[in-house]
């Protein structure tokens, strides 16, 4: 069985929802289909809650109003029939009247404010089983609500959520695809909850983690992952396969396709998640599984906002015990470190969350001569599979980095990940010298040579 996820905007329009209707069906195979929200949705139910909490009754009215003209209108062309309709219309109006009636709810507290963020899903995923339905398609919806479960900090229970779902999925047999939302669980409390803003990709992970389907599909509307930050440079192409480590640097660094922890379960299970385009749904897309075949150096990602703190420990030259000191500060407040060098007497650390930086550095002169530290950096992340013995990756990275001030370097902790520190002025400068040295320069020689 595979898991195939679609974002909000893939079900945006009546006309997507046809498209993933043809899609889903087109090839044999059970799947199991998540669905975001329709794009706009989210936002638009938590302006709601805003208004409700806020005891703003008219602009509550109005903006619910606005909402249900929408999917007044999107039904109108979703359906073909007026059997079809019909149901589109009760799903609608039962959903709206639960909407208004949450939004009455005094006091509006946090609870309300997810069970209000839910109902987009919901929706969403009633409205395309009944599209489902109507075109007579072997589907099913089954709720998320009834096996999807975090625990008291917030973290999927696989376990809970694998024996749920297999129960739940066990008299569907029969059924080809199988509906679900994605984004909304149940807490501990046995609340409404979600896996917070943009899950409904970990959603499609955790499903295919639980049932170690044969592969999770993420479907958005671009071809896959970039080898590059096609905002600032220049030639960027999909990649085509990724390990999951690699993925998991390059999410982390900045690649918003994914959001970081969504390839997790997949990864535990070694289910392969796909990522695919919509709108070129023949294109291979970027394939994220254990083992890759493509090229050694796979992308290169930046993020910003980095500020470094330089350390040294003069007055305890050669002393053990130097680093646990800086660290368990980092931990007292709660300030993940991003890039670490050392050298014999200096350790210099970057941070993305400078909400405690004073208190940090208040801590670490008591036992430590700072140096002022540095705003506005970058941090470069080059990704692949470099092996033990690579043929020169850091020579072609620093040949390309050769016209650009370099404040740190980092190397050597996993076999996946190179790391370089820039001022942020010279960020586009330096993912423009190294995409043409590590993807280009190499096929440039070549074809100079064989025109010999
Ligand atoms: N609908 C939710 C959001 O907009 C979840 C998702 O789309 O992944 O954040
Ligand atoms: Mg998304």
């Amino acid at each position: 069985m595979q898991v195939w996820k679609f974002g909000g905007t893939s079900v945006g329009k009546p006309e997507r929802m046809h498209s993933i209707r043809n899609l889903v069906t087109a090839t044999t195979g059970r799947k199991i289909v998540v669905l975001s929200a329709l794009s706009g949705t989210t936002n638009a139910l938590i302006s709601i809650s805003e208004s409700a909490k806020a005891n703003n009754v008219a602009e509550v009215e109005q903006k619910i109003a606005d909402l249900k003209a929408h999917y007044d209108a999107f039904i109108k062309e979703l359906y073909q029939t007026e059997a079809g309709l019909q149901k589109g219309q009760q799903v609608v109006e039962s959903e709206f009247s639960y909407i208004r009636s949450v939004a009455k709810t005094r006091p509006f507290t946090l609870k309300q404010d997810k069970e209000m963020v839910a109902q987009g899903e919901i929706m969403s995923t009633q409205m395309f089983e009944a599209y489902m339905q109507e075109q007579g398609e072997s589907s099913v919806l089954i709720p998320a609500l009834d096996f999807m479960r975090i625990d008291a900090d917030g973290e999927p229970e696989l376990e809970v959520i694998e024996q749920l779902l297999t129960d739940m999925l066990a008299p569907n047999a029969d059924k080809q695809v199988i509906v679900t939302q994605g984004f909304i669980c149940r807490n501990p409390r046995g609340e409404v909850d979600n896996l917070k803003r943009g899950g409904s990709d970990y959603t499609a992970s955790l499903i295919g983690g639980a049932i170690r389907a044969e592969e999770v599909q993420i479907w958005t509307d671009i071809d896959g992952m970039h080898n590059n930050d096609p905002r600032i440079v220049k030639r960027t192409f999909p990649i085509r396969e990724l390990n999951f480590e690699e993925a998991a640097e390059l999410a982390y660094f900045g690649a918003k396709i994914l959001h970081p922890s969504t390839i997790t379960p997949a990864k535990l299970r070694g289910v392969p998640v796909r990522l695919k385009n919509t709108m070129e749904p023949e294109a291979f897309g970027t394939l994220i599984a254990n083992q890759t075949t493509d090229r050694e150096i796979k992308a290169i990602a930046a993020k910003d906002g980095i500020t470094a703190i330089y350390i040294h420990s003069t007055r305890m030259l050669n002393a053990f015990g130097f680093l646990k000191k800086v660290f368990d500060i980092f931990e007292k407040y709660k300030t993940p470190v991003d890039m670490i060098t050392t050298s014999e007497v200096s350790v210099a650390v970057t941070i993305d969350n400078d909400t405690h930086l004073e208190a940090i550095t208040a801590e670490l002169r008591e036992f430590a001569d700072l140096e002022e530290h540095d705003h506005n950096l970058s941090i470069i992340c080059v990704v692949g599979e470099f092996k033990a013995d690579n043929e020169g990756i850091a020579l072609k990275v620093f040949d390309a980095m050769k016209h650009i001030p370099i404040r740190m370097i980092s190397y050597g902790a996993s076999e996946h990940n190179l790391s370089i520190l820039v001022w942020t002025k010279d960020k586009a400068a330096a993912l423009n010298a190294l995409n043409e040295r590590l993807f280009y320069y190499e096929d440039a020689m070549k074809d100079i040579f064989s025109a010999q």
